[in-house]
């Protein structure tokens, strides 16, 4: 595995790779502290592509000033081995510098529709910081597929509508939620949780999967389903929620009656660590 940290490189690599007919470049954009979701990423694009990339940047823009940019968890040594392993052919990992010449603010992508929806309205500016890292990213790798996780699925939204938008020759591939055995979903900021907090934290997943139920027998009210999440987190009274919203998946929007496809999102504060988890209704 070749690790790089200009786009210069990355752009040579990726066109080097579409010279010969028939190759196909997947792009896994990261920001490290890599777990099995993210394996699960690098594998679905070493199954569906010839040349695979994943990077590693933690990338500031999308962090709020008060929150955890700073103390975000890095292990680089770590990242190489367990990317080498599932197979990535390039690990890019660049400078803050490199990808913002002139300083985080001074050119940037914006979904206006959807950025202060769900984590854009407890978060301001992240989804901007988002759509201008993964722009970057797609401009310098030029891939054919990038692979983004359910696990943020707002995130998802984002970027669907930033590809379509911007008439990006990428496709965004979505790959479902790892979860731990007990069904916290895997991410980064577990790392932060005390023993404790990992137990509340299990109330996310409880409450998704209630609603799951409640869908499965037949319940569509999103005000009977967010009722029915906050009693879950009701019964946690050291957790914080952020937000319990049924959306429409394009849209962002609230949705009154959940349909096939409507995303079930929550978001809460466990101590200091904000996590989320969802489910797309069947
Ligand atoms: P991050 O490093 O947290 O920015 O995540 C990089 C990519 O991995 C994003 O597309 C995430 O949605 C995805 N990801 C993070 N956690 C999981 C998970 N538990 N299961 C699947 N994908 C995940």
């Amino acid at each position: 595995m070749q690790i790089l940290h200009t786009v210069a490189d990355l752009r040579r690599w990726s066109r080097s790779a579409r010279c010969a007919s028939g190759n196909t470049i997947g792009l896994v954009p990261t920001m490290g502290a890599l777990h099995a979701g993210h394996a699960s990423l690098i594998r679905a694009a070493r199954s569906a592509c010839t040349h695979v990339a994943a990077s590693l940047f933690v990338n500031p823009t999308q962090f709020g000033p008060n929150e955890d940019f700073g103390r975000y968890p890095r292990a680089f040594e770590d990242d190489c081995a367990l990317a080498a392993s599932e197979g990535a052919d390039v690990l890019f990992a660049p400078p803050v510098e490199e990808l913002y010449p002139n300083g985080p603010d001074s050119a940037f992508v914006e979904i206006p529709a959807l950025s202060d929806r769900l984590d854009g309205a407890s978060r301001p500016g992240h989804f901007r910081g988002v759509a201008t890292v993964v722009t970057k990213l797609l401009l310098a790798a030029e891939p054919d597929l990038a692979f983004f996780g359910q696990k943020d699925a707002a995130q998802v939204a984002v970027l669907r509508r930033l590809v379509t938008d911007l008439r990006l020759a990428t496709e965004i591939v979505v790959c479902p939620i790892i979860r731990d055995a007990d069904g916290l979903a895997l991410s980064s900021r577990n790392a932060y949780l005390t023993p404790s907090e990992r137990v509340q934290a299990l109330t996310l997943s409880r409450a998704v999967r209630h609603v799951e139920s409640l869908v499965a027998q037949g319940e569509r009210r999103a005000e009977t389903l967010i009722d029915a999440a906050r009693q879950v987190f009701a019964a946690e009274r050291a957790i914080r929620i952020d937000y319990i919203a049924l959306v429409d998946w394009a849209t962002l929007e609230p949705v009154a009656v959940a349909a096939p496809g409507s995303l079930f999102a929550v978001a809460a504060w466990v101590g200091k660590t904000r996590l989320i988890d969802n489910t797309i209704l069947r």
